[in-house]
């Protein structure tokens, strides 16, 4: 019985490629966000000097009837789209402020393929928010609930840079169907639906040059900080000497070397993992969330001081600090626990409302253990002792379940 994944190379490199789309999608977002916000500025600059209004907004239109600008022409859409609103029969409602029909129209004329999605968008916020009118150039549904290109994941902002002709303009690649963000789009989809979840060096080192190059491109995505910044993050996956070792999004990478003061880490984070899946509320696992932050800080702290030592000449010297490290790492991790983790509610059912000292309110909860003899027959056995639950037979257990109904104590216990 393990309860750890142990992941092999081929699949780490997987993981590193899913890392590398989020990279990706955090070097790709600001970008996008300020050319979809000039874009919507130019649009209703635009409709405001050719219809000469005074302002352009509206909030009122609905897909579903609104009446565009243009109008078919002998009975088809002059644009070629099978199912326009200058087609349909219900769509006869013109915009009252006279400027979500001529919006309709640009979004058309601004598309590669003058096909717009429109299941993602909301009409009504088009005048007030230039998200609604970029998110009409992702293909693919899903998006309706993305506010913002930082909400967006990297598949929808490649979808929007190369759909979209205003865009085009933005970059210096010329986006032929052969162009590195159409090739980067389908790594996107090759690495999200592998069945496998393993990559070769030479796919994964592919992938990561190809989002690179993205990034690369030279008219003004490369000249930005936040853009280099990610390119580094990208550089880093591809070195097979950095390592995964942690489930949480933001992954901490570290140096393999680093193994023997890993396994302390590690241990400590896994029972902070398991007391988080232990607790059921939001705001408590924030909480859990920014006590590993904390603990990460100090660990990152000992790495140093282990480097440190790694080039002292005096081995003894280096064991002995070692231990005393591990020692303090230890007591820290008891400090951190009594302060903040072992805390709770008097009343089972409202868990954020005064937190008392754990041992104040404890009760240990009546518990069983199913065990199942050299028979395979199932029986229960009480608990007596914390040494039931955690050894068998003097070996020590690996992985232990707790199951109870809700507010039966599980997570106090853990
Ligand atoms: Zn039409
Ligand atoms: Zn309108």
């Amino acid at each position: 019985m393990d309860n750890k994944l142990h992941l092999d190379t081929d699949t780490c490199r997987w993981l590193k490629a899913r890392f590398g789309l989020i990279y990706l999608k955090d070097g790709l977002a600001p970008f996008c966000d300020d050319v979809a916000k000039q874009q919507q500025r130019e649009i209703l600059n635009h409709i405001k000097q050719t219809k000469k209004l005074l302002t352009v907004t509206c909030s009122e239109c609905d897909l579903g009837t609104l009446k565009p600008d243009h109008e078919k022409t002998d009975n088809k859409c002059p644009f070629g789209q099978k199912y326009c609103n200058c087609c349909k029969t219900g769509c006869k409602i013109a915009c009252r402020n006279k400027v979500c029909g001529a919006i309709y129209d640009k979004i058309i004329t601004s598309h590669v393929t003058k096909a717009p999605n429109w299941k993602n968008t909301d009409v009504k916020k088009w005048t007030n928010d230039s998200w609604s009118i970029a998110k009409c150039f992702i293909y693919t549904g899903g998006y309706e609930q993305k506010s913002s290109a930082a909400d967006t994941d990297c598949a929808g902002l490649l979808h929007v840079i190369i759909n979209n002709t205003y865009f085009h303009d933005r970059i210096g690649c010329k986006i032929t169907g052969s162009d590195v963000f159409t090739k980067v789009r389908t790594y996107r989809n090759e690495i999200v639906h592998t069945s496998t979840m393993k990559l070769e060096k030479v796919r994964l080192d592919t992938y990561i040059d190809g989002m690179i190059a993205v990034l690369h491109d030279g008219k003004e995505l490369k000249g930005k900080q936040y853009v280099q910044d990610t390119v580094k993050k990208l550089e880093e996956l591809k070195n097979e000497d950095f390592i995964i070792t942690s489930q949480r999004r933001e992954c901490q990478i570290v140096l393999a070397d680093m193994k023997t003061l890993k396994k302390n880490i590690d241990k400590g984070l896994e029972d902070i993992n398991n007391s988080i899946e232990g607790l059921a509320t939001k705001d408590a696992c924030e909480k859990l969330e920014r006590q590993i932050s904390t603990l990460e800080s100090i660990v990152s702290k000992l790495t140093e001081e282990v480097k440190r030592l790694g080039t002292d000449n005096s081995a003894d010297k280096e064991q002995s600090n070692y231990e005393n490290l591990k020692k303090d790492l230890q007591k820290r991790l008891i400090k951190l626990y009594k302060k903040d983790v072992l805390r709770m509610s008097a009343m089972p059912l409202e868990q954020e409302s005064d937190l008392n000292d754990f041992e104040d309110v404890y009760v240990r909860p009546r518990m069983t253990i199913a065990k199942k003899d050299k028979k395979e027959d199932k029986k229960e056995v009480d608990v007596l002792s914390m040494s039931d639950i955690f050894t068998n037979d003097d070996e020590s257990i690996k992985s232990v379940y707790v199951l109870g109904e809700a507010g039966s104590g599980k997570s106090s216990f853990l």
